[in-house]
């Protein structure tokens, strides 16, 4: 059990299926291994050794699985499950319960790793049916044991209880393998694959969510927006993987040189996005030009030689009623005058009444 909700929390979800059929056969291990005195207690000694030989079934399993043989362990322990519950219901009765454990195949054959679908819906179907013909066949017959109420009683709440019991489990484990992809698939839907970066998508959703905190709290934002320099020369001189080594590069300087709660994304091509909360002008200036200095600080080895390396940056502050995409556009306008004034260097845009001025 441990194993298993550790693995559902590390998400590591190819090893959950030995891992859910290791739990089962514990489990079960354990719970014969009650029967077995319960049985002998109550004088059916044809019970307590078929419980006995379940045990050892379980053990087997358990082994099986640890020798990596998941499906060859989930087939034996189908085997005790059908195989226990004719022998229980036609010798001890249908009150017992123990025809439960049965319908608990069709989650796990649904869930577990059974290969095709067509595989899955073969087991279930089966197990299904199988099912429903024990309850027409014995639902109604005399068991050849007749058990004192008292132990029937505790029998078949036992029963019953492990059986809602495991199908919790099942559903806990379903539900956070699902939960767990989810996350993976949002967070590859957010990132940049060459640089780890956030990407545009996050960095719309980022700054649209800070606008919303600007607007409710006045917490300002500041958006810089950069360009690394004559990017194509870095192609031109070292390849394109260079050039892959370079916006790396670029890409660790930015995100090492910013707080935690900052948003450092790759914005496209050579161009990356800094979304940083709480900072206003003169603050957003420093950040901006310490950054720059960093990247034409940066001695870049590659195969092919040092990349010298620099980058322009515009910045923005967030205005009262100005939208995300205006803000944008401010930055994005600054950083092509940062261009236009020679490269390597860090302009902050005009307010935007003051821009409308000029
Ligand atoms: P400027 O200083 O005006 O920004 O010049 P520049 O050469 O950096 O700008 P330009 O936009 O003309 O060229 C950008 C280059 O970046 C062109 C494109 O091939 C390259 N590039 C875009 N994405 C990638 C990438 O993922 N990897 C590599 N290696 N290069 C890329
Ligand atoms: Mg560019
Ligand atoms: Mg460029």
């Amino acid at each position: 059990m441990p194993s298993l909700l550790r693995l559902l929390n590390t998400g590591n979800t190819a090893d959950v299926f030995p891992a859910l059929v290791m739990t089962i056969s514990v489990i079960a291990a354990v719970a014969h291994l009650s029967f077995i005195m319960l049985f002998d207690s109550a004088g059916v000694g044809a019970m307590a050794r078929i419980n006995v030989a379940s045990v050892l079934l379980y053990a087997l399993a358990g082994l099986l699985v640890h020798g990596g043989r998941t499906l060859l362990a989930f087939s034996l322990v189908m085997l005790e499950v059908v195989a226990h519950g004719v022998l229980a219901v036609w010798v001890v009765g249908w009150d017992t319960g123990f025809h439960y454990y049965i319908i608990l195949i069709v989650p796990v054959a649904i869930v577990g790793s059974l290969g095709s679908a067509r595989n899955k819906a073969v087991v279930a179907v089966l197990a299904a049916l199988f099912y429903m013909g024990l309850d027409v066949v014995f639902r109604k017959a005399t068991p050849l044991y007749a058990l004192p109420s008292h132990v029937l009683n505790s029998l078949h709440y036992f029963n019953l209880a492990s059986t809602l019991l495991m199908l919790g489990l099942f559903a806990t484990v379903y539900y956070r393998l699902v939960a767990e992809a989810q996350a993976r698939l949002h967070d590859q839907a957010c990132t940049d694959p060459l640089t780890q970066l956030r990407n545009r998508r996050f960095a719309l959703e980022a700054a649209q969510h800070e606008a919303a905190v600007f607007a409710r709290d006045g917490r300002p934002l500041a958006l810089v927006m950069g360009d690394v320099d004559h990017f194509k020369r870095v192609n031109d001189q070292h390849g394109h993987e260079g050039g892959d080594m370079a916006l790396k590069a670029v890409a660790q300087t930015l995100k090492g040189g910013v707080r935690e709660i900052d948003h450092v994304a790759r914005w496209g091509g050579e161009e990356f996005l800094l979304l940083l909360p709480g900072t206003a002008h003169d603050e957003a200036r420093h950040v901006a030009e310490r950054l720059r200095r960093q990247v034409s600080q940066t001695e870049l080895r590659l195969p092919s030689g040092l990349a010298a390396l620099s980058i322009t940056l515009g910045v923005s502050i967030l205005a009262p009623g100005e939208t995300v995409e205006q803000a944008l556009a401010r930055a994005d306008r600054a950083l092509y005058e940062g261009k236009e004034r020679g490269r390597n260097r860090v302009i902050v845009a005009p307010e935007p009444d003051q821009a409308a001025q000029v």
